[in-house]
């Protein structure tokens, strides 16, 4: 908990108008848009102690400082619609919401090239650059509502994807605010940190200055501190300008075709990225369009298995495109729908929780899996979550992968049913790297998929970044870097009380059954057999209760997660 006078001076840094400590703003601001457990938020300390939405880099770096010396953990945020849990926080502390820093700086039409400030709305940047007959290369199905530097440190692919790559591939350069303070562009990184980074990679005397020095020039072009960055989810620390690659406003034309079986539907698919430059190619199965029929949002299309396809480009570009899509759907015995249909579900791409109402919670996965093995994934998944209710729908970028996102039908008003079924997110990322695929975004929850995910060179670059430039994990601590967690006083008192109680029956229940065996060794002074003995057990638990909620705090959550998984598929079978 944050001290009055701490809680004043960050409002004096970044104006009292631009700050706020009330409970209504703690509350929205600990939350992302993943429904979380109740158990959970009564576990982990998820509640900020204060928010600041600062207007300026300086006032960032100001803040940052301020965190630094004061040991006050940072929560970056944009708008809080990612939910992997990057923008939750686990220790209290202070959120940084960026939504106030939201100008576009320059348009560079020379260099095809915008700069923003990251926390502008994609949506209002699209519609501004729209005026100027230019737009982005890509951008996330939450368009409307997400930041763009949300989506840098979130990391992912989206609408876009398909033709022009995921969020890395749109980024030119960053302004970052670094834990220490220092504001920095990151294609020209300081000397220290490229010495790091170089340290790291040839793994140098440090006494050969002259070698340190050789290395560094050669190596400074091709060290590549954007990258670091993306996925981040804030961890090295908050990006303040995004430079991003714009293109020309050109047509977008959609297609929908759908299929009697998904063989049918995903050879056409592999088709279509061999033979046509899409857009956007995004398909839902045939659960899905069943859940859209019953929420009343049928999508119409004549089969089960739907695929939409966009094209983007010149009138000639979007003939030839259409002519070839038309061939694909037809050896493929598809069916293309009116283009009615088509225009509705191109509209449409910016809901895809259309089928929420059916829960009436959703509980989310995705993965990426290579789309040659999309088939045999989506039977693995079947099988493996039979019997529940689940709808499936994916995306295809420009590296062939698939990001297939799970919706589980569920209802988080059924506390402990609701906390089980977190097993399914789990599993279902297990599923998909069976399937040669890979984790979609680290933020928290998949925490224990970072080195895989990053790759084990990467990862220990960017270790290696944070451990320089944030030694007291101050900023958005467990997330991709896994920690030990922080329990709420709630739940230690509680872990502490369960074990006052539960010691002397344990030690009542042992005198009765197995006080023989106790003798033998010497114990049966342990056993609880009148108001004295309960006494000491009393006092045994209470010891062994603190103990535990001590012990319990140094448990990383990447361990609590893995060992807790098959409890929670245990407990799912006996509660749902
Ligand atoms: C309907 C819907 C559709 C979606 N579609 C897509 C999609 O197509 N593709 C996709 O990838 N995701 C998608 N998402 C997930 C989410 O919207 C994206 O990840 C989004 O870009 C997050 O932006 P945000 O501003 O809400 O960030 P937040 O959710 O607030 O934050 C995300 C992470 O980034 C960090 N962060 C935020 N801003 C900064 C900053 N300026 N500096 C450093 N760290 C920061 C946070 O700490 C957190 O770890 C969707 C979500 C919804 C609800």
């Amino acid at each position: 908990m944050l001290l009055k006078k701490q809680l004043q001076q960050i409002a004096d840094i970044v104006g009292e108008d631009y700050f706020s400590s009330e409970e209504y703003m703690r509350k929205l601001y600990s939350h992302d848009v993943g429904a979380l457990p109740n158990l959970v938020n009564d576990i982990l300390k998820t509640q900020v102690d204060a928010v600041a939405q600062p207007t300026s880099p300086e006032v960032v770096s100001k803040l940052l400082q301020y965190c630094l010396k004061n040991k006050i953990p940072v929560i970056p945020r944009g708008h809080g619609t990612s939910g992997y849990g990057g923008a939750l926080p686990t220790k209290a502390g202070l959120a940084i919401e960026m939504t106030r820093m939201n100008k576009i700086h320059n348009v560079d039409t020379s260099n095809m090239t915008v700069e923003v400030g990251a926390g502008i709305i994609w949506g209002n940047l699209i519609e501004e650059l729209e005026d100027q007959n230019l737009t982005v290369r890509a951008y996330p199905s939450s368009a409307p509502s997400s930041t763009v530097g949300g989506w840098v440190a979130a990391g992912g692919s989206g609408i876009g994807s398909t033709k022009y790559g995921g969020v890395s591939d749109q980024i030119v350069d960053l302004e970052v605010v670094l834990p220490d303070g220092r504001i920095i562009r990151t294609s020209s990184p300081p000397d220290d940190i490229i010495e790091e980074f170089v340290k790291q990679e040839y793994n140098y005397f440090p006494s050969d200055d002259e070698y340190i020095w050789a290395i560094k020039e050669v190596e400074k072009d091709d060290f590549d501190l954007t990258s670091f960055f993306v996925d981040s989810n804030g961890t090295l620390g908050i990006i303040t300008k995004v430079v991003l690659k714009i293109i020309p406003l050109h047509a977008i034309r959609p297609f929908v075709a759908s299929f009697k079986t998904k063989e049918q539907m995903i050879w056409a698919m592999q088709e279509i990225m061999k033979e046509t430059r899409p857009f956007y190619l995004h398909f839902i199965t045939e659960g899905f369009n069943q859940m859209l029929t019953d929420v009343d949002m049928p999508t119409h299309s004549q089969h089960p298995w739907v695929f939409l396809c966009a094209f983007e480009g010149s009138k000639e570009q979007l003939d030839n495109e259409e002519a070839s899509l038309k061939k694909i759907v037809d050896n493929n015995m598809g069916v293309l729908e009116p283009q009615e249909v088509a225009e509705h579900e191109w509209d449409e791409r910016f809901y895809p929780m259309r089928i929420k109402r059916l829960g009436p919670s959703l509980a989310p996965s995705e993965v990426y899996v290579p789309l040659s093995n999309l088939q045999s994934f989506i039977e693995r998944v079947d099988r493996h979550f039979k019997g529940e209710s689940f709808a499936l729908e994916g995306a295809v970028n420009n590296k062939g992968e698939v990001a297939v996102l799970a919706w589980f039908l569920d209802d988080e008003r059924k506390t402990i049913a609701f906390l089980m079924g977190w097993y399914r997110s789990l599993d279902f990322i297990e599923l998909g790297l069976k399937e040669n695929g890979r984790a979609y975004s680290i933020g928290m929850w998949n925490v224990s998929h970072s080195r895989s995910f990053f790759g084990k060179k990467k990862y220990a670059s960017i270790a290696q970044l944070k451990k320089k430039t944030d030694p007291k994990n101050i900023v958005n601590p467990n997330k991709v870097f896994p920690g030990p967690i922080q329990l709420s006083m709630r739940f230690n008192y509680l872990i502490i009380i369960a074990a006052t109680i539960i010691a002397p029956v344990v030690l009542w229940l042992a005198g009765l059954w197995v006080g023989d065996i106790m003798a033998a060794y010497g114990l049966e002074w342990l056993a609880v057999t009148n108001l004295t003995s309960a006494l000491v057990a009393i006092g045994i638990g209470l010891f062994a209760g603190v103990a535990v909620s001590e012990i319990a705090n140094y448990v990383p959550i990447n361990f609590m997660l893995t060992m807790g998984r098959p409890f929670l598929r245990l407990g799912r079978k006996i509660f749902h």
